[in-house]
């Protein structure tokens, strides 16, 4: 398998938790590398652009409402097959149907405060790690 990068953002319930030590330390476990970090706090601009392709979803407004409710880290994350490897290690989007061990299963809060993003495909990779990180950022 390839040597993939995904985007990976901690999101506000994690941040305001402490749990991004935690969390980090599964991905590292698992053998994926953060070649690039950044805490911010978005703006529902580039909340509501993020997440774009749920607009239409009636937990879209609730959505942007809530990552922009605290803080979250960015990161890529680097590794073989990285992106579907993150979301084996995140889980399932709803922590009651996430897999023991999981991120989501440990930590998450709710199907919405539920930690973690992960890129869910090679072109949303590349269009999610370009809308927070430049090249120069990313440092393998
Ligand atoms: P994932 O993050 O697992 O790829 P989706 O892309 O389907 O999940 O949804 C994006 C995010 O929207 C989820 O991670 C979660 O925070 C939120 N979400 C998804 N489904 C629901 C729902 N039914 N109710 C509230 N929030 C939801
Ligand atoms: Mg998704």
């Amino acid at each position: 398998m390839a040597i993939e990068r995904t985007l990976s953002i901690l999101k506000p319930d994690a941040t305001r938790r402490n749990l991004t030590g935690k969390i980090n330390a599964k991905f590292e476990e698992a053998g994926l590398r953060i070649v690039a970090q950044k805490r911010l706090h978005l703006s529902e601009a580039q909340a509501g652009a993020f997440y774009a392709e749920h607009k239409a979803r009636p937990f879209y407004k609730d959505l942007v409402s809530f990552m922009t409710s605290g803080p979250v880290v960015a990161q890529v994350l680097e590794g073989e097959g990285a992106i579907a490897r993150n979301r084996e290690i995140m889980g399932a989007s709803n922590p009651a149907s996430a897999a023991a061990g999981t991120i989501r299963k440990e930590f998450a809060e709710s199907i919405e405060a539920n930690c973690g993003h992960g890129s869910d495909g090679t072109e949303a990779a590349a269009r999610e790690v370009s809308f927070f990180f430049a090249g120069t950022e990313i440092v393998g």
